[in-house]
């Protein structure tokens, strides 16, 4: 079930075989009755004058599953021994505090930074994966690993260590600043030659497409790619083969384009025939997130909708993603929790477009449900929400369209 080296750290993978002790716990911190409710019902929920209409693919992803799965058997696993993460197991505020008051100690909260480790400890690490030198780092201090890295990560992982492998830059469509694009940047610098870069979106890569095709002024290159590029980049030598690679949770289809625009810059610099030699790629987009910004896309085509309400972390990626697919379609408000539906009048949201790495802010909008008549809102949730948020945000908006 996991696996066991001599005099190296634990580092379980596969289970730490309290899954049925802790699944009483898991049950009663995330389900929710009325969200399978809906679900019964075919995504369709109605009271009164409000009908709301479910995504089909929405909330808790099976890497997150996992990972959540994971923290909780560490606590059951290890009594009376300290239980870390690296920093947020994923990118929910509910679920995080949750794994707080259920003894899990963050090594990224103001308290726990600089903390001494030693074999005595047991860490986590996240859904979306920690840098090859913090997984080194944590190893040689002797420390206990749960090792929670979603399998469709370490896909990805694997790919840009065989571009590494073969002499070809890792081009990495994602944020920068997000804990999974460092990881996977980091595992490129597994060989000598390892190169990497990261795009954040088009515009970035339609830069680059260019250095591709006629080459340009290398020192405002470096400069505009200072944060994103692997140390000693050289972008005459390190742009001549590329590899393609994804933070798992971007959208599909701007990440699909921007390796079309790869595809093209090469076929124009080298000519079709030696475009194998130049440029590599692969779909890393994850199975989930690809199938809840379908289901969304579907949903948002299905029927005229008044509005649309997406639930997630302000720094959940692939929420941020969905907001932004329904706000280019329909009035979209993009709630942490059932909080932020403040009252029928009033409603607190994160605004559509900044990244989810951007500092966190909220607006409020004012008159934001329709006072009388039928109301129908379509609601999402961002691949981290679990369901008892979804349900809350569903008993909220029959609240407040109640007579
Ligand atoms: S969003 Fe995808 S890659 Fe990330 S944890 Fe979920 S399944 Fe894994």
């Amino acid at each position: 079930m996991y696996r066991l080296a001599q005099s190296q750290p634990l580092i379980f993978r596969k289970g730490l075989d309290m899954k049925e002790a802790v699944a009483g716990d898991l049950a009663a911190a995330y389900h929710s009755r009325l969200v399978d409710e809906v679900r019964t019902a075919g995504y369709r929920h109605d009271k009164g004058r409000l009908t709301v209409h479910l995504a089909r693919e929405f909330g808790f992803c099976y890497g997150v599953d996992r990972a959540v799965d994971y923290a909780y058997q560490a606590v059951a696993r290890f009594p009376g021994r300290n239980v870390f993460l690296t920093g947020e197991i994923i990118h929910n505020p509910h679920v995080n505090d949750r794994l707080r008051s259920n003894g899990i100690r963050f090594l990224s909260d103001p308290e726990e930074r600089g903390r001494d480790l030693g074999p005595d400890d047991v860490v986590i690490l996240p859904a979306f994966g920690v840098t090859v030198a913090e997984m080194k780092r944590l190893s040689d201090l002797g420390c206990t690993l749960v090792d929670t890295t979603c399998g469709s990560v370490l896909t990805v992982w694997k790919n840009v260590v065989r571009y590494a492998q073969d002499g070809y830059t890792a081009v990495i469509h994602g944020k920068v600043k997000h804990e999974e694009t460092r990881a996977t940047a980091s595992q490129a610098l597994k060989y000598p030659n390892g190169r990497y870069l990261v795009v954040l979106d088009r515009e970035e890569a339609a830069i680059v497409c260019d250095y591709i095709r006629r080459g340009g002024n290398r020192a405002a290159f470096l400069s505009r790619f200072a944060n994103a590029t692997s140390p000693g980049f050289d972008p005459d030598l390190d742009l001549q083969r590329i590899g393609c690679a994804n933070q798992t949770t971007m959208l599909m289809s701007e990440s699909l384009e921007i390796e079309r625009m790869f595809r093209e810059a090469f076929g124009d610099r080298y000519g079709e025939a030696a475009l194998a030699q130049h440029f590599r790629a692969f779909d890393t987009i994850c199975s989930a997130t690809q199938e809840r910004q379908d289901a969304v896309i579907s949903l948002l085509d299905s029927q005229p909708v008044d509005l649309m309400i997406v639930v997630g972390g302000y720094n959940s990626s692939n929420t941020c993603n969905l907001a932004r697919i329904c706000a280019s379609r329909v009035r979209t408000f993009h709630i942490a929790d059932p909080n932020c539906l403040v009252s029928a009048d009033r409603v607190r949201h994160r605004p559509v477009g900044p990244p989810s790495t951007a500092p966190p802010s909220e607006v409020v909008t004012e008159n934001w449900l329709p006072t009388e008549g039928r109301v129908t809102v379509r609601l999402t949730a961002g691949a981290s929400t679990p369901n008892n948020i979804v349900g809350q945000v569903i008993e909220t908006l029959e609240r407040f369209t109640g007579v």
